[in-house]
């Protein structure tokens, strides 16, 4: 017989609060600076993106902040989110380590995304905001918070970069099936957005531009506040309820986490699994390794360096202490695995500055064959993001298995792929590549 697959919390056990690492860091986070004079930037220059709730938590040191009970009201449609052991992967790996994995593609939108959006929107509308504005690239972040704001009755107005929009209608759909209004970006309801179109007017589009977009939207219109889906301290907070969950769902187990992967694009869902477990290691003296795993295409944390840079193509955002390729970097064009920004979260750069976090990368056929592998072993199909996570877990359970060892083994199963088939489709046909230098 199987052992148990699933480690089911009752709903007294379920995280009231969100923790914050910024508490815990052994040496400080370098805060983000104004572009013109580089001074920190101040609370109310943020103010005019974000209401002053989110704006707090964006820089506070408070260890523990408490999770809304209009939030958390919402967060029980699909939370808590499974804790599963893999056990027929490690069949088909014939391996002594034992596999678990976090699976947040249960939540609406099928990813971890909801639970900051959730908040986001819950905190504006608290706040007097009509209206949200934001940017998305593949539809992810676009569709949680559209879903968000139907919950909470908000506008939810959203720039798409235009490639993604023609290429990958089914997350367009499914943001205005939650009653968002979506625009190609470049688009002709921007200021910049004209004059990109007057300069380029076959522009595909990007992720700069298309934040340049929605900043300038939430700027232009009275009852507008912007939102943004990864990155930001108060993002890695609100996905601190993945890792919180975990533990408990681990100590249900019976078993300790050696090492726990997650895969990391602007670096949130591998927050809000790892820095609970960050906490243990700087708190109890724990060894559990946390690697965060990225693609060899778009590098930020193996071979970007640590600096101050903006978050977006135009410049206009506060300079962040990160791990960077510079944001004018664009991944080459046979990246098909998502994950594609050019920086990584201020908290997990700083973790990997503080040797608290190990970082990875890998090609994009390689993750794909891991992510078949998971889908034919476990069912569910994984998201390409996640499936990061899931090539370096296949990785491990194999030295596991020559060395002779077990090992507990955490993977962060951010979302599912069930939108992204053309690219399972890509990776089937033959088609996918990687890029010249194996990445
Ligand atoms: C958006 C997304 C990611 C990447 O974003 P992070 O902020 O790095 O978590 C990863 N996995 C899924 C399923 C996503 O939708």
């Amino acid at each position: 017989m199987n052992p148990p697959l699933t480690f089911p919390l009752r709903a007294g056990e379920m995280p009231t609060q969100w923790y914050n690492l910024l508490a815990d860091f052994p040496e400080p986070l370098p805060p983000p600076l104004h572009p013109g004079t580089r001074e920190p930037v101040t609370p109310d220059l943020m103010m005019g993106l974000f209401p002053e709730s989110l704006v707090a938590q964006e820089m506070s040191n408070e260890r523990w902040i408490e999770i809304p009970a209009a939030v958390r009201d919402v967060y029980a449609l699909y939370r808590p989110t499974p804790l599963l052991r893999a056990v027929r992967l490690e069949k088909a790996l014939q391996t002594p380590a034992h596999i678990y994995y976090k699976y947040e593609g249960v939540s609406p939108a099928g990813s971890h995304k909801p639970n900051t959006a959730i908040p986001q929107a819950y905190y504006n509308k608290l706040a007097g905001t009509k209206r949200l504005a934001t940017e998305t690239g593949a539809g992810q972040w676009g569709s949680s918070l559209a879903f968000a704001c139907s919950v909470f009755g908000l506008e939810c107005n959203i720039y798409m970069v235009k490639v993604s929009f023609n290429q990958k209608p089914y997350r367009k759909m499914l943001m205005q099936t939650y009653g968002a209004t979506v625009h190609a970006s470049p688009s002709t309801q921007t200021e910049f957005g004209r004059k990109v179109l007057a300069e380029t007017p076959d522009s595909n589009g990007s992720l700069g531009i298309a934040i340049s977009e929605a900043i300038e939207d939430t700027m232009k219109h009275p009852g507008t506040k912007y939102a943004l889906g990864s990155v930001l301290n108060h993002v890695c907070l609100h996905q601190s309820v993945i890792g919180e969950e975990a533990i408990k769902q681990m100590e249900l187990a019976g078993e300790e986490p050696d090492v726990i992967f997650g895969c990391a694009g602007g670096g949130s869902n591998f927050a809000g699994l790892a820095f609970p477990f960050v906490r243990r290691k700087l708190k109890d003296g724990r060894r559990t390794r946390i690697v965060a795993v990225e693609p060899a295409s778009c590098p930020s944390l193996t071979r970007g360096e640590l600096r101050y840079d903006f978050g977006d193509t135009a410049e206009t955002t506060p300079l962040m202490m990160m791990h960077t390729l510079g944001h004018n970097f664009m991944p080459p064009s046979i990246h098909a695995g998502g994950l594609r920004y050019h920086g990584m979260a201020p908290m997990v750069s700083h973790c990997l500055k503080l040797g608290l976090i190990e970082a990875m990368a890998y090609p994009q056929t390689k993750v794909f064959q891991s992510a078949v592998l998971f889908a034919r072993s476990e069912g569910i199909v994984p998201a390409p993001e996640s499936s990061h996570a899931i090539a370096a877990a296949v990785d491990e359970a194999v030295k596991c298995r020559t060395e002779g060892r077990k090992r507990v083994i955490v993977i962060g199963l951010s979302g599912n792929g069930l939108l992204d088939l053309a690219a399972y489709d890509t990776y089937l046909s033959g088609a996918m590549k990687d890029g010249p230098e194996g990445v």
